[in-house]
């Protein structure tokens, strides 16, 4: 590209006006879940009985039988047919980031030469999509290339464009899961039964815990022109290249400012399509970088709340290009800048509608409280590695650590109260309470009382002022915050899918739940009362999981000294962190919550491992060729401009003062000959490092290869392209500037 077309496209992107987005007659109440096979559509479209049937199937209380799933199918297609679908499609997420899709017409021959719309039960219920191009990581080689996809009847069917969208789990022709979603599944199950049995000791009416998920979506805009400009951007989805703009966030000046004219439509465009798809958008604003931006919707059930930010991330991109933006997802586009992260805030509750990490108002409640919020820690302090392995990529590791994300290791931060009360409670509940509250145990019914125990014990934990987010400190640092009524895991990446972290923590959640009533009902059996026997298993486990709770500094050097110490989890090479995936401590929490078998994680290793290495390789091509055809070539073009300038002042002015006027340009050719030479020598190098990596047949040590020897040399090289970018005549570079594509709107 010619500069001349640089400053085309620059000013077109300046001059582009928002586009019109036509106000709503109707209140988001009333187009709410219009595109949703949700209840209501069921009880309109299906028969009585076929709908009855279908909500103990949603409820998970009843299998689906090929009668039921036939009937459903027929009052879907009218359904989906009169808002225009023509096609239908199994939407599942496979282990490549993403979804994917394969569409059927609804048509068929009708046997006389003609055709009809046909959709069946069977369509609904399972396709076999040829599904040898997606990962698999050896566990399906491809002369048995099928894997099947299936229905996941908790997750409604809904119409997006003319395709009507099913949601569903992929496992392999032997069983094994190729998907997100089926082994978010069984999480969700696992935790659902483990905490059901804990929340009973409480509550014995609970019959049900759910898992609960609200991520907060970050993304950046960047005009179209100027993305189709930079090769690095439409490739790798981040900038290779590109020196600071003088001014980015220092002035603070972008987060929560007014929203621009252009992205304001598009917020409010997108924001009524997720609502016609039943994704209940709440928040939106402006993010700490320029061009940032957050969404957020209201919480929901895990497995729900997942495939929404898949739907959403593929529906914002598409509606970011209805108004000439490009959307990035990635988790660092632009260097120097804050990158985007997905925070994931995570909560149990139960059917009877108690936020179990929820402070309550009896005693009682409160030592449910205290007994979920510590064994969330165990979870996270026993699984701490694992869980950053949930979220790593090639692409989060340029945001972790970086000024605005937790480092990468995992902590949790409590609070000052929150910490208190767990000191209080570690120290023996004869101690006087730190702070005050009139919560005494006196006078208050006990559920235990209400079955028939007489607790003899006087409950020493107070009231739990009602935290707020706003009377929580607020730690950015720490990946793994108690904000008032949930934890925040802000380690999760922009484009990630959240489910891989949230199989993590349910299934941890699952076993450390699991093995405290285990405990607890050793010591019942025993004869201790059910209240002192929680309370001392609580006790133990507020004492073993101690080195999780930091409330510090996370970005100190300090810190993470003290977290080896600790004995958390340091590491920081993505290959290496990836064993946690074969850690004996992660099979065994799998297999024993019955999630994920040795064969599955060894899949998943293997997958990560390879899309670690394709996203370095891609970036090391792009890289080492953007600098071969287009810094090269400029700065030289740049360089000869001042060679003539020089020799022409040479022969214009006596040799003394010629030798005076020529000295910076003469120091800028050189500096220029210097970076020149670095840059070429070190593409081949780069080259010859990928070459090296490639021929390892080991896919970790391959990755090792390329995390050691690849990928610092791009930022070694990139720093010396930068500096060519303040030298060089402005006129003369091709490439998109951070200034021109970060401010424009
Ligand atoms: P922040 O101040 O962190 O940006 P927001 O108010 O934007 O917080 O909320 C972040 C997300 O947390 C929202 O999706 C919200 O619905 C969700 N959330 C609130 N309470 C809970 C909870 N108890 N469990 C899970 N998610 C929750
Ligand atoms: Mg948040």
């Amino acid at each position: 590209m010619s500069s001349t077309l640089r400053f085309q496209i620059v000013g077109e992107a300046f001059s582009k006006k928002a586009v019109e987005v036509p106000a709503r007659k109707e209140r988001p109440s009333e187009f709410f879940a219009k595109y949703v096979f949700n209840r209501q559509k069921m009880q309109k479209y299906l028969p009585a009985d076929v709908y009855k049937k279908m909500c103990d199937v949603v409820e998970g209380e009843a299998m689906l039988d090929m009668a039921t799933a036939d009937a459903v199918a027929a009052g879907m297609k009218k359904w989906a047919m009169e808002l225009g679908a023509t096609h239908c499609t199994h939407w599942f997420q496979p282990l490549t980031e993403g979804t994917a899709e394969k569409h059927d017409g609804f048509v068929e021959h009708d046997g006389k030469g003609g055709m009809i719309e046909e959709f069946t039960g069977k369509q609904l219920v399972q396709q076999e999509p040829d599904a040898s191009s997606f990962p698999s990581g050896g566990i399906r080689s491809t002369f048995e290339a099928r894997g099947y996809s299936a229905w996941d009847p908790a997750s409604p069917v809904f119409v997006f464009g003319d395709t009507l969208m099913i949601p569903t789990i992929f496992i392999s022709y032997t069983g094994e899961a190729l998907d997100y979603k089926a082994p978010l599944k069984k999480s969700l199950k696992a935790v659902d039964k483990a905490a059901t049995k804990v929340a009973r000791y409480f509550y014995p009416d609970v019959k049900k815990v759910v898992s609960n998920l609200g991520w907060e979506q970050e993304y950046f805009l960047v005009d179209e022109g100027l993305y189709a400009a930079r090769p690095d951007l439409l490739m790798t989805g981040r900038t290779l290249l590109g020196h600071d703009s003088a001014k980015n966030q220092q002035m603070d000046d972008h987060y929560f400012g007014s929203i621009p004219m252009r992205v304001a439509a598009f917020m409010k465009d997108l924001e009524v399509e997720a609502l016609e798809l039943g994704i209940p958008c709440k928040t939106r604003h402006n993010e700490v970088a320029p061009n940032q931006f957050e969404l957020a919707p209201i919480y929901e059930e895990t497995n729900l709340a997942v495939d929404h930010n898949m739907l959403i991330m593929s529906l914002m991109k598409k509606v970011a290009r209805k108004h000439g933006f490009r959307l990035l997802l990635h988790e660092k586009p632009f260097a120097g800048i804050n990158g985007s992260g997905k925070h994931c805030n995570w909560s149990l509750s139960t059917n009877t509608g108690i936020l179990l990490h929820g402070p309550g108002k009896t005693p009682l409640d409160n030592l449910r409280f205290v007994t979920f919020i510590v064994e969330s820690l165990m979870a996270v302090y026993r699984h701490n590695g694992l869980l950053k392995a949930s979220i790593i990529s090639a692409t989060n590791v340029h945001r972790l650590g970086a000024a605005e994300a937790p480092p990468a290791i995992v902590s949790s931060f409590l609070g000052k109260e929150i910490s208190n009360l767990l000191e209080h409670l570690e120290k023996g509940i004869d101690s006087p309470f730190p702070f005050g509250g009139e919560g005494s145990a006196e006078g208050t019914p006990s559920p235990f009382e209400r079955v028939g125990e007489k607790p003899t014990l006087s409950l020493d934990i107070p009231q739990i002022p009602s935290l707020t987010q706003d009377n929580t400190d607020r730690n950015r640092t720490s990946p793994f915050a108690f904000t008032g009524n949930r934890f925040e895991f802000r380690a999760v990446g922009s484009q990630q899918n959240c489910a891989a972290a949230m199989i993590v923590l349910n299934t941890a959640m699952a076993e450390a739940l699991t093995d405290f009533a285990m405990r607890v009902d050793a010591l019942i059996a025993e004869g201790l009362e059910p209240v002192k026997a929680i309370l001392r298993i609580v006790r133990e486990d507020i004492r073993t999981c101690k080195p999780i709770r930091f409330d510090g500094n996370g970005y100190s050097e300090a810190w993470k000294q003290e977290a080896a110490n600790r004995g958390l989890d340091v590491e920081t090479s993505a290959p290496i962190i990836l064993d946690q995936y074969l850690a004996p401590s992660t099979v065994e929490m799998f297999s024993r919550m019955n999630v994920l078998t040795k064969a599955e994680l060894e899949a998943r290793n293997e997958i990560k491992l390879d899309t670690y290495i394709k996203k370095i390789q891609i970036e090391a091509r792009i890289f080492g060729d953007l600098c071969m055809n287009h810094i090269i070539p400029t700065s030289t073009r740049y360089q000869t401009q001042l060679i003539k300038n020089v020799a022409g002042i040479k022969n214009l002015f006596p040799a003394e003062e010629a030798e005076r006027l020529n000295r910076t340009n003469l120091s800028l050719i050189a500096q220029m000959g210097e970076h020149n030479a670095f840059i070429i020598e070190n593409v081949e190098r780069l080259i010859e490092a990928r070459r090296v990596a490639n021929r390892i047949k080991d896919g970790r040590q391959r990755a090792i290869a390329y995390h050691d020897n690849v990928a610092p040399l791009i930022e070694k090289i990139r720093y010396h392209v930068d500096h060519l970018e303040l030298i060089v005549d402005d006129e003369l570079w091709p490439l998109p500037k951070y200034r021109e594509m970060l401010f424009i709107h």
